[in-house]
């Protein structure tokens, strides 16, 4: 967990890749129902672009479903899931939980990473602008690159403003279950990620 833009879905991508475990995005599953038309997509649409939560009941339905397909039976990386107490409870009839990164920026570092934020229109693959030679074309697939709608100035204040009120209370939530495992994630990726290693028990 952490706020928009602290990296929780890069470092989600390296973990699955090194761990070999899937990597369960529910903004990514959302956003590939609105790109693929589906009714859930429809209904989601309207919040996102908003900046504010989907509906727990069917966040927590895609994730039930997705966490019963045989990928994830050897273990997943869930990554900006659960977001409110409400899911957090729901989940712990799903599957059980051997860890939550916390990752934690300051609102500077957010708001940079934030706004060079890149997404495919195609595949979904999210990019930082700095990191690209091409910053219109995806290196991966050679689809359009666009800004996220909730990643304009307007949105991204009030996804903060989500953030803090419904998501910032799942923090205590595993503090006190002795699961939090807190990061300062405001350096580079390749740095924040050996953090999240060591946090995580992982060798360096
Ligand atoms: P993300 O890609 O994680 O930044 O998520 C983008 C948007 O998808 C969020 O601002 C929410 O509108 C929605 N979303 C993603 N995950 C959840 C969740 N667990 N609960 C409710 N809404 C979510």
């Amino acid at each position: 967990m952490g706020p928009p833009g602290v990296g929780k879905g890069t470092h989600a991508a390296q973990l699955t890749a090194d761990l070999d475990i899937p990597q369960i995005s529910t903004g990514d599953m959302l956003r590939t129902h609105i790109r693929e038309n589906t009714p859930l997509g429809e209904e989601a649409r309207r919040f996102i672009e908003a900046g504010n939560l989907v509906p727990d009941e069917l966040v927590v339905a895609m994730v039930a479903d997705r966490l019963s397909q045989q990928d994830a039976q050897k273990g997943f990386i869930l990554d900006g899931f659960p977001r409110t107490v409400a899911q957090a409870q729901a989940l712990e009839d799903i599957a059980a939980v051997d860890a939550v990164l916390n990752l934690t920026a300051s609102e500077e570092v957010i708001l940079r990473r934030l706004s060079g934020r890149r997404i495919c229109a195609d595949c979904g693959k999210t990019y930082h602008v700095s990191r690209l030679t091409d910053p219109e074309t995806c290196p991966a697939c050679g689809g359009k690159l666009k800004q996220r709608k909730d990643d304009e100035p307007a949105t991204i204040q009030h996804r903060l403003v989500v953030y803090h009120q419904q998501t910032q209370p799942l923090v205590d939530y595993y503090q006190q279950k002795g699961l939090l495992c807190p990061v300062l994630a405001d350096s580079e990726i390749a740095e924040d990620y050996q953090l999240i290693r060591t946090a995580l028990g992982l060798q360096a």
